[in-house]
């Protein structure tokens, strides 16, 4: 399988992306949150990574099919 992470959005979308971009341009002075465009906002926002210990198994299976 694919290994994803999994982020959730500003507005608390969970969605996956196939690597989460930490070296960045700016990596550490905004944190770990990045610029992702969200598949249910439709537009890009501010995004950190979930903690899929945190997640249910519903929850994780549904964020690693959204892309
Ligand atoms: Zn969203």
């Amino acid at each position: 399988m694919e290994r994803r992470t999994v982020v959730r959005c500003a507005e608390g979308h969970l969605f996956s992306i196939s690597a989460f971009p930490m070296r960045n341009l700016g990596a550490g002075r905004l944190g770990p949150q990045r610029l992702l465009r969200c598949p249910q906002c439709g537009r890009l926002r501010s995004a950190v990574p979930a903690d899929p210990s945190v997640l249910s198994e519903g929850q994780l299976a549904r964020a690693l099919r959204l892309v």
